[in-house]
């Protein structure tokens, strides 16, 4: 972002309450470029045949596994975000039991992950239009592949008691 989308003139560096931000020069103007992280979810969507996960169409990591999940539309509720973003991704109609986990991966990337466990109730599992394909996984038929640290980190954490009995 260089220029402000209120006014069109440049964005500067300013420090605003000890942290450099993108502010803009116009003295009228009061835009700040606060750079807040936008929200998404990803989600243990459990089966008789285990875990779900989908393969990913698009980059990052294509062709890599990972949680089904995505980014929260306006006023949309986190829970039923991942219910959404199941049932796009995997064909599955899922019922979230529980929020699991909060975090944000750092690096650049710029999002807080919610992680629910969730259970499907009906459906049929079909890759959607962001995968190429979709599975469910017992703990010792995991693919190799799996992206993202914090998806790898509560897969693990979902098949060491199933029941996420100390989440967050
Ligand atoms: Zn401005």
């Amino acid at each position: 972002m260089k220029s402000c989308p209120q006014c069109a003139k440049s964005l500067k560096l300013i420090d605003i309450g000890g942290k450099d931000r993108l502010a803009c020069i116009e003295s009228k103007c009061d835009f700040v470029h606060w750079d807040n992280p936008k929200p998404v979810t990803a989600t243990l969507v459990t089966t008789d045949g285990g875990l779900v996960l989908v393969k990913r169409k698009f980059e990052p990591f294509v062709g890599d596994w990972c949680l089904p999940g995505g980014f929260i539309e306006a006023a949309e509720h986190p829970a039923q975000s991942a219910v959404r973003e199941v049932l796009e991704e995997t064909g599955l109609d899922v019922e979230v039991l529980k929020l699991v986990g909060a975090s944000a991966p750092g690096r650049g990337i710029n999002v807080v992950i919610l992680f629910y466990l969730a259970k499907a109730i009906g459906g049929e599992m079909i890759a959607g239009d962001d995968a190429s394909d979709v599975g469910a996984f017992d703990h010792h038929q995991l693919p190799k592949n799996i992206c993202f640290e914090l998806h790898r980190q509560m897969i693990a954490s979902y098949f060491k008691d199933r029941q996420f009995t100390a989440s967050i």
